[in-house]
């Protein structure tokens, strides 16, 4: 089958602890570029989630690390040798282009194998207590036990398959259960994702998939008593509403982003342009860590707008079956509409749109906008589609920081400059949790740590290695020791 072809309508079922669950009411999953019915899953209620959570903490994992190990790369290499099948599914329900969804995939190969390989080293410490006067002959070690309840995971709809691999891997590394809600808009390739996990051996009892509406049962996944760790992606409102809810429990908070892209006077300008281009539209512009706001000062703006125009032209945004589309559709016509009125506004208080065209239902081709002023919706707020949309700011190091941090956001950030000097005052002064040199604001690997401060995130970080921890309860125990 080749990209082109449409899978057929899924007609599906909850996972609870590995048993079909069906529902009368059922949700509606739609293809963001013909709006065709591609799915339907079940709308749960608060007593099917009720019902997840109590078989996954009636049951208690044993597997080994070995066997986590097993199951773990089994997984990776299932989903890498049916990488095609999972970008088809992505595309039909999330509208990302071929190319995007394909790459999605191998992504998520890799945080299924960095977990493999991960889940079998001990990362238990030992510390001598012979090491000040109050200390005696013994000695005190660490070891990490997996959570004693379950873990809620609660998932967006930008990576359908990395952002539930993030939070699956991990669990499932350290010997924990899950039970997962995965967006409405995007769950098909979640419960695809289930069925290779217990294809690999995983017992089912360690990970159920609910699927809804999320003002039926969400409320559910957060406060459910087996839960003891909320982990949540997704956006400010809803990650705010989780902490003010999920009351005596451990959350990890990802949320939503306004990462700068910040372009200085000595940077090479096709460079920062290239790479302003590719952070604004990958995905259709629906990371996280999408470039949302290039800063560019003003001696280069000029020069730098022109390049930044000539590469987004060369981009094909349509058909997301397309093998050779770079832009899909972004998530709904909703979301379209909203992006087209933000820099309707943003022309109203003297911005200029340089390049692109009106949404056409929920196509929104790269909208190049130049001379945004800093506080515009536009770029003050998290715009989660393809606009390239430029601030010019003084060439004056220290007001390009100011208005780096005048957002509520702080998840990650660009930066386009050779100056040691700068360089050492964007990485100490940029409120964010990640600073790139001469890369996009969304540069990382899976393994390494991922999360925001400010309005983008709260306790753990993400990533394959810290993810692990904030899945596991350490317990020391000493012994005496001469
Ligand atoms: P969203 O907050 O609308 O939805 C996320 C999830 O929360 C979905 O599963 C949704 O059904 C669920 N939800 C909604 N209301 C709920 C409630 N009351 N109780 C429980 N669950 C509820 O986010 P989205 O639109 O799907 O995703 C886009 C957002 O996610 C953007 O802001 C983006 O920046 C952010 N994001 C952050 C990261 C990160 O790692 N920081 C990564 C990807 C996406």
């Amino acid at each position: 089958m080749n990209a082109t072809v449409k899978p057929p309508v899924r007609r599906e079922a909850m996972r609870i602890a590995g048993k079909l669950v069906s529902t009368e009411d059922m949700v509606e999953v739609r293809n963001p570029y013909d709006d065709s019915v591609v799915g339907l899953i079940p709308a749960a209620r608060p007593e099917h989630v009720r019902e997840a959570f109590a078989k996954a903490k009636a049951f208690k994992p044993v597997l080994t690390r070995y066997e986590r190990q097993r199951i773990l790369q089994k997984t990776a290499e299932l989903l890498f040798a049916r990488k095609e099948d999972f970008a088809r599914l992505i595309t039909a329900e999330a509208g990302l282009c071929w190319k995007d969804s394909l790459y999605e995939a191998s992504r998520a190969y890799d945080v299924w194998s960095f977990a493999a390989q991960l889940t079998i080293k001990d990362d238990g410490e030992m510390f001598s207590c012979d090491i000040s006067p109050n200390g005696k002959a013994r000695k005190i070690f660490t070891t990490r036990q997996p959570l004693l309840g379950v873990i809620s995971a609660i998932t967006p709809f930008n990576h359908p398959l990395n952002m539930v691999s993030h939070k699956l891997a991990p669990a499932i590394a350290t010997n924990n259960r899950l039970v997962l809600k995965p967006t409405e808009l995007t769950p098909l390739t979640a419960l695809a994702l289930a069925d290779v996990l217990y294809e690999a051996g995983l017992p089912p009892e360690m990970l159920s998939v609910v699927t809804g509406n999320p003002s039926t049962m969400g409320d559910a996944m957060i406060t459910d008593p087996d839960a003891d760790l909320v982990t949540f992606t997704g956006s400010v409102r809803v990650g705010k509403h989780i902490a003010n809810t999920a009351g005596y429990k451990r959350i990890v908070l990802e949320l939503g982003g306004n990462d700068p892209l910040i372009v200085m006077e000595d940077a090479d300008l096709d460079k920062a342009a290239e790479l302003a281009v590719t952070g604004a539209t990958k995905n259709s512009g629906q990371r996280c860590t999408a470039v949302k706001r290039i800063l560019v000062v003003e001696s280069v703006a000029e020069a730098f707008s022109k390049l930044v125009v000539e590469k987004a032209k060369k981009l094909t945004c349509g058909d997301p079956m397309d093998p050779a589309t770079d832009v899909g559709t972004v998530i709904n016509a909703r979301s379209a509409a909203l992006f087209q009125a933000r820099v309707d506004d943003a022309v109203t208080k003297g911005a200029e749109v340089l390049y692109g065209k009106r949404a056409e239902g929920a196509l929104f081709h790269p909208t190049v906008v130049d001379k945004i002023p800093y506080t515009c919706e536009l770029v003050h707020e998290e715009t989660f589609g393809p606009v390239i949309p430029m601030i010019r700011v003084p060439d004056d190091i220290a007001k390009v920081i100011a208005i780096s941090n005048s957002t509520a956001y702080g998840l990650s950030s660009g930066i386009c400059t050779n100056r040691f000097d700068y360089i050492q005052r964007f990485v100490a002064e940029l409120e964010v949790g990640t600073v790139n040199l001469w890369e996009v604001p969304g540069y990382r690997i899976e393994m390494s740590p991922f999360g925001g401060i400010k309005d983008s995130g709260l306790g753990y970080k993400e990533g394959v290695v810290e993810a692990m921890k904030s899945f596991t309860n350490v317990k020391t125990w000493s012994m005496p020791w001469s």
